[in-house]
């Protein structure tokens, strides 16, 4: 049989079944796979500087024999500390509360390393260095490509297996993109870029070859989206709405005044509703701004023309929260309904028939709403909330395949910088609600390093001393490989330490979803003083009485993810502060801008130029952060340019006259996509 792209793994040279097993706990299951397990960085080991020329607070790369090794105390705790010499000079490299590092290492051993260079304790150091065995660099190339690994699995060891299933496999690689359009983008083919990208000579070829595959997959996404658009959009608009009275009734007895970013949105709403087109906008604003209120509205316009409205959430808490709060504060306006992948099968079957027969007027769930199964009579209007949880994809399969095309409300607290918004959101219309109801004062923010732990706790206990809720959030389950702060351990800790007495809850994402509920439903209700979570609680939850909230590890987050993060508190009358800690100095130093920034976007815009655009991308389009295009490093000009082309393309094919490459790439990029049209029919 001849060699296929989709042979599984353990047959390429060298993998084996053991590799198979810890390659596919990477994803990797076939020889594509293994293609596209492209490196996150390189190393250049061209420019390795002599330890005699070294200059304090200059990054560098350096190359010696280990020394000595040992153990030292300092004020960040247990210190490793390595010290190399290249015959010019020594340096030492440091390792902070990672005593397993000792066993890296041993005196004669050849090491190259790069870092940020300081002078501490009479001597250079670099602490926490990016590193790696080397021989002389002439063995192993001067660009090293560095991969994601996994336990039992090293980057060195990928690096070689992949180096033998490019000899096999690349003449079977059937390029994607047509080579005259990626010549038009002084790009690489799609063949030398798989060459490049795992044996770089050079970081100029590696860039290109990163740049290529980030065009390829935004080409592609863009592609799909804008396809099942017009596929969607054939469907004709619903009528234009002409009576407002509950909705504007529902408003007068709420126990609040609307703020003027709040009636705007509204207004904004309103116009789309009564123009006779389907709206499709995008109501952008910070957490706790009140779009729930404008989304309530928007439904209950729609039930009073005679159509259903429904409202997906991301997860299953927030869809909850939602479903009190509709019923709370509609009343007997609207029958609403509640779905989610726990409901249980006799409730799910009665609410499905409610929804046919159209006894439900409003459902709100989660992703459980996009199922097959999901008949509704005549849905009108569609919001999705939090819709950085989501993607284009989903919101458009929730809207098609109906007679009529509802109209779409799209909501989300995480700000798109605005120099993509038009990029990312070219579809749609935005309203921003840029202020917040009266006498909510800003989080407080402070940022500490680990040792400011201890200030933060004792401040965390005194709130709970008042009465008050608090937050601990933590990057890591439970203890991993590396040194990150886990919940459950955190957790534990906390209960024998500072919060003894309390009342601790623990969620995060691998409990059942009964757990996180009812874990939840405590410490909305006061019986659970402090919840140690993961950032499942990064969504929209709301619980004005939490005034605290610790992040453990805070270096580890984007900006845009501390953002919302802190949101979860200050969302009641009481001043309430969140504490950052740092694990790095230079971590520490990145965060400190949040202590002075409190407006979401320019938070976004700093996101965008400390991490680019690859983030924001993904979570604008297509729901999770998109960790491949980030890691790609893409640039804002290849979005700009992958979009162009992709209308460009379309209208090719639109037209009749595309060249037959052209076409074939729109035909395979829409078949991988899918059709919409096979998901939520309503009849
Ligand atoms: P988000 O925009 O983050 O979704 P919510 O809609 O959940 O924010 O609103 C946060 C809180 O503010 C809710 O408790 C809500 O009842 C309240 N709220 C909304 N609008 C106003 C307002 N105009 N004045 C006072 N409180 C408001
Ligand atoms: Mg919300």
């Amino acid at each position: 049989m001849s060699p296929s792209l989709d042979d599984s793994v353990r047959y390429v040279k060298g993998v084996g079944p053991r590799r198979a097993e810890l390659l596919n706990e990477l994803g990797v299951c076939t020889a594509r796979d293994l293609l596209d397990h492209f490196p996150f960085r390189i190393d250049d080991f061209s420019r390795v500087l002599p330890m005699g020329l070294i200059i304090p607070g200059s990054e560098v790369t350096v190359q010696g024999k280990v020394v000595s090794a040992g153990f030292v105390h300092s004020t960040r705790g247990k210190a490793f500390r390595v010290c190399i010499s290249d015959g010019t000079g020594v340096l030492y490299l440091v390792w902070y509360n990672m005593p397993y590092m000792y066993r890296s290492f041993r005196p004669g051993l050849s090491v190259a390393a790069s870092g940020k260079v300081e002078w501490r304790r009479g001597s250079f150091e670099i602490a926490h260095p990016i590193w790696r065995e080397s021989g002389t660099p002439s063995e192993k190339g001067p660009v090293i490509p560095v991969y994601h690994a996994t336990q039992g699995l090293t980057s060195q060891s990928l690096h070689s297996i992949i180096k033998e299933a490019l000899k096999v496999y690349v003449p079977y690689i059937r390029p994607l993109i047509p080579k005259s359009v990626l010549d038009k983008h002084g790009l690489l083919s799609e063949v030398q870029a798989y060459k490049a990208i795992h044996n770089p000579d050079s970081p100029d070829i590696w860039e290109k070859a990163r740049r290529t595959f980030a065009f390829r997959e935004i080409l592609s996404l863009q592609i799909g989206l804008l396809s099942m658009k017009a596929e969607v959009e054939k469907a004709p608009s619903p009528q234009a709405f002409t009576r407002f009275d509950k909705a504007q009734a529902f408003l007068r007895d709420l126990p609040f005044r609307l703020t003027p970013a709040q009636q705007r949105a509204i207004q904004d709403i309103g116009r789309d509703l009564t123009s006779g087109r389907t709206m499709n906008r995008l109501l952008q604003g910070d957490v706790g701004s009140g779009k729930t209120v404008v989304a309530m509205w928007g439904l209950l316009s729609a039930v009073e023309n005679g159509w259903q409205g429904a409202l997906m959430a991301p997860t299953e808490v927030l869809a909850t929260q939602h479903y009190k709060t509709f019923s709370e504060l509609l009343g007997s306006r609207a029958r609403i309904g509640f779905l989610s992948g726990s409901t249980r099968k006799s409730d799910r079957e009665s609410t499905l028939e409610r929804l046919e027969s159209g006894e439900i007027d409003i459902l709100i769930g989660t992703h459980a709403l996009l199922s097959p199964e999901v008949k509704w009579r005549n849905l009108g209007l569609v919001v999705t909330d939090e819709q950085h949880r989501f993607g284009v994809k989903e919101r458009l399969k929730l809207t098609s395949g109906h007679e009529i095309l509802p109209h779409m409300l799209v909501v989300s607290a995480t700000p798109i910088p605005r120099s993509l918004a038009l990029t990312l959101y070219g579809d749609l219309d935005v309203s921003i609600m840029d202020s917040m109801p009266e006498g909510r004062s800003p989080v407080a923010t402070r940022c500490v390093g680990r040792s400011g732990r201890d200030l933060a706790y004792r401040a965390l206990k005194e709130e709970l001393s008042k009465g008050r809720q608090a937050f601990v959030v933590c990057p890591l389950i439970t203890e991993g490989k590396t040194d990150r702060r886990a919940a459950s351990i955190v957790k534990e800790e906390l209960e024998k330490g500072h919060l003894k007495g309390s009342i601790l809850g623990l969620i995060h994402g691998s409990l059942s979803k009964n757990e996180i509920n009812e874990t939840m439903s405590r410490f909305v209700a006061g019986e659970i003083q402090v919840l140690v979570a993961t950032t499942v609680v990064e969504v929209g939850i709301d619980v004005p009485n939490a005034t605290v909230m610790v992040v453990e590890d805070a270096d580890s987050f984007g900006l845009a993810t501390l953002h919302q993060l802190r949101g979860r508190v200050g969302r009641g009358k009481h001043p309430s502060v969140c504490f950052l800690i740092a694990s790095t100095d230079s971590g520490l130093r990145r965060l400190k801008a949040l202590e002075k920034i409190s407006d979401g976007f320019e938070v976004a815009e700093m996101d965008l130029r400390e991490r680019g655009p690859g983030q924001f991308f993904g979570t604008a389009q297509h729901g999770v952060p998109d960790t491949k295009l980030a890691e790609l490093g893409v640039s804002l000009d290849v979005v700009a340019r992958a979009r162009e082309e992709a209308k460009e393309m379309l209208s090719l094919v639109e037209s009749g006259f595309a060249p037959p490459e052209i076409r074939e790439t729109v035909e395979r990029i829409r078949r991988r996509f899918g059709d919409p049209l096979e998901y939520g029919r309503s009849r």
